[in-house]
């Protein structure tokens, strides 16, 4: 059965022809990392590196930059339908060509929940008419992300889903999570899980722990994701499911995943900038933009996570960009809604933490944001090789800045990293050979 790579949803604009020049070429698929040039023909890369005699086409000087396959994102809340005060899926792509990605994996918790075809197609319809970068669906896992009726996955996969997740919930009934398994199992479909038991976590606000006693808030404990987290690889190893653990968390959890995976279990998982750059001591203020699910945790979870990055254990490094209107974070700390954007601060983030903290190399890191997700999610997109989609971002691996919130493109500003000073940053984001953005010219392309 010959299967065709899903399609984004996007504005159809004419694929381009580009020349860049000079660039440190970084693909982590093929472990190519070299000074070169590159030539794109019609929005694909060029067996050919020879510089256009076609001066119509225009040259990007790239000394100096990093040549990187388009970053994706394969976390990101949209909000749209539903929430359009907090973002849409014109904003929410705006907000990601600014931070360097090219594509985007939509969270289904929109309002209503995509499990259904027609929310998908509702979503693809506006995608088509406002994305400025490919957007990618999701499906829930159950009907009205409630964890009791399987969603019809049969007929999300045809409306062109790429996963199955009830992220923002966590299904509890291990029967349902088994015969959703199932499903995804025939379709090889990859399961996204936010693995939170809500038993051991009800009522939680941020992590259960010393500032948890000292701030009196109720506590979010590790052994919530980690019962889940269990609870998968259980359900992995029977159903030959593929399952990702969203936003891990835990130290207990990145353990769990690297034993499984020493058993060839086909499990995967996530880490996201926030847990590997702060902990729950920053809480000390009550300020609600350090108020995420899974929470904030300790400084032994963190290096976990690190840990895990650098053995590969976690492949995959995402956002959670979930993003609130300023009046709904405007409250007390617990009454607070969960979340934090993230597209415009992640690529700087991660430089910060993984490259300067001598974690991870930048072709090591990059993997994790293009064609590691590209391969989970079936896409064809990640790479660099001759022939491929041109989606391309180009990156300055030395060029300082201080995060500014009043300049996102976001519509929402709910971020812990406001004032923050990042080592590098993205200066182009090419879409099938267009540059959708640049951070000389902006949108203004
Ligand atoms: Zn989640």
């Amino acid at each position: 059965m010959t299967v065709t790579p899903p399609s984004p949803s996007r504005p159809a604009n004419s694929p381009q022809s580009l020349f860049i020049h000079g660039g440190r070429i970084i693909d982590p698929a093929s472990g190519r990392d070299e000074i070169g040039d590159l030539l794109i023909i019609d929005g694909r890369i060029s067996e050919s590196t020879a510089r256009p005699t076609d001066s119509s086409i225009p040259v990007i000087d790239a000394k100096g930059l990093i040549v990187a396959p388009g970053l994706i994102d394969m976390h990101v809340h949209l909000r749209e339908p539903g929430g359009s005060q907090k973002e849409t899926i014109a904003s929410g792509t705006r907000a990601a060509a600014a931070g360097g990605f090219t594509s985007i994996l939509a969270m289904p918790n929109t309002n209503p929940v995509a499990d259904g075809p027609n929310t998908i197609a509702l979503m693809t319809q506006r995608a088509r008419e406002t994305a400025c970068v490919n957007v990618f669906t999701t499906g829930c896992i159950t009907v009205g992300m409630k964890g009791e009726q399987l969603a019809p996955i049969g007929s999300l996969v045809k409306a062109g889903v790429v996963a199955l997740t009830d992220d923002g919930h966590c299904v509890q009934n291990n029967e349902v999570m088994r015969r959703a398994l199932d499903y995804a199992r025939m379709f090889d479909l990859l399961t996204l899980d936010h693995c939170q038991d809500y038993n051991l976590s009800a009522g939680g606000v941020m992590h259960e722990g010393h500032w948890s006693t000292v701030l009196g808030l109720p506590g979010w404990p590790r052994i919530a994701e980690d019962m889940i987290v269990a609870r998968n690889i259980l359900l992995s190893e029977l159903t030959g499911a593929r399952i990702l653990m969203q936003h891990l968390s835990s130290a207990n959890a990145v353990h769990l995943v690297r034993e499984a995976k020493k058993r060839n279990i086909k499990v995967y998982a996530e880490a996201m900038p926030h847990h590997i750059a702060l902990t729950d001591a920053s809480i000390e203020g009550y300020n609600t933009n350090f108020k995420m699910n899974p929470p904030l945790r300790e400084k032994i979870d963190q290096d976990a996570l690190l840990a895990g990055l650098a053995d590969d254990t976690i492949e995959i490094l995402a956002s959670d960009h979930a993003p609130h209107a300023s009046y709904e974070k405007e409250v007390e700390f617990a009454d607070a809604p969960f979340g934090i954007v993230g597209l415009e601060t992640e690529l700087g983030i991660f430089a910060k933490i993984l490259i300067e903290g001598r974690v991870l190399d930048w072709p090591q890191m990059l993997g994790k944001l293009t064609i590691n997700p590209a391969r989970l999610l079936k896409l064809d997109r990640g790479t660099l090789a001759p022939g491929a989609i041109a989606d391309l971002t180009l990156i300055d691996p030395a060029h300082p800045w201080k995060v500014d919130a009043t300049q996102f493109h976001s519509l929402s500003r709910n971020t812990p990293f406001n004032g923050w000073n990042l080592p590098a940053r993205a200066t182009h984001t090419i879409v099938d050979g267009r540059v959708v953005w640049s951070l000389e010219k902006q949108f203004e392309i």
